[in-house]
């Protein structure tokens, strides 16, 4: 099958393994900005962070919304930089569809049809994550909702399934890759934060995910993961985001 290439800016995702890195939320302004800068200074032009987030607990921090989008205009009229951030619901496509250069669909939204369909009809990337339940079947279908209502530029992602095993927090199912690669044309990233919940096996999965051939890896930095407002126990700090550069060039 040929192979599709999806062009964000002038970046070009399924030919060499890009890497995708950021916030798990925006969590201020300042704080967002300063990130930007040590990802940019070390080559990284494709920056994740949610400003709407899909939270299991509502009593958990929801993400800065309107706000985080604004935050994210403001850290790319700075820096050279392409923004993934993700869209829950379609009231919201349009104003993350005016800052954010790919747009996210969330695993909890991937069977969410209306807005699937809706996605489909803009003319930005999309970020499919798949569903924590989706067969890689069911994944590839909500990709085609997408490209039915004529958005073929779809990347898909990743990111764990629920099994029985509790130890990591989803079993990051690396056989999807190539899966992926025999059935359908989409780039495919892995997410080895979400896909293991734990800082410390983020640079052998992610080893693992480029050696199985995927088109990228996204994940999740943080200056202090101790300190983030979510998700900082699978957040890399910046002195091990560094070291994960350096082994993933070597690869
Ligand atoms: C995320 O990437 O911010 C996220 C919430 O991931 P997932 O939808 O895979 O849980
Ligand atoms: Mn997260």
């Amino acid at each position: 099958m040929d192979k599709k290439i999806v062009n964000v800016g002038d970046i070009e995702i399924g030919k060499r393994p890009v890497i995708i890195a950021g916030p798990c939320s925006i969590e201020g302004e300042q704080a967002f900005i300063d990130e930007v800068k040590f990802l940019y200074s070390r080559g990284i032009r494709l920056i994740r962070g949610g400003a709407y987030k899909p939270r299991t607990s509502p009593y958990s921090f929801q993400g800065l919304g309107d706000d985080g989008l604004r935050i994210i205009k403001t850290a790319k009229s700075l820096y050279d930089i392409y923004v993934v951030s993700e869209v829950m619901d379609p009231r919201d496509i349009e104003r993350v569809y005016e800052v954010c250069d790919v747009l996210q669909i969330g695993s909890r939204n991937m069977a969410n049809y209306s807005l699937l369909k809706e996605i489909g009809r803009q003319d930005k990337p999309v970020f499919l994550k798949r569903g924590m339940s989706a067969t890689i079947e069911e994944w590839l279908l909500a990709a085609e909702y997408i490209a039915k209502g004529g958005n073929e530029d779809i990347i898909l992602c990743e990111r764990g399934i629920r099994t029985f095993e509790t130890y990591t927090r989803n079993t990051l199912d690396l056989s999807a890759v190539p899966a992926v690669h025999e059935l359908s044309p989409y780039p495919v990233i892995v997410d080895p934060s979400h896909g293991t919940g734990k800082r410390s096996m983020i640079l052998p999965m992610s080893k693992a995910a480029i050696a199985c051939g995927a088109d990228g890896i996204m994940v999740e930095v943080h200056p202090n993961p101790e300190k983030a407002l979510s998700d900082g126990e699978q957040s890399l700090d910046y002195m091990e985001f560094e070291k994960l550069i350096d082994e993933i060039s070597d690869h």
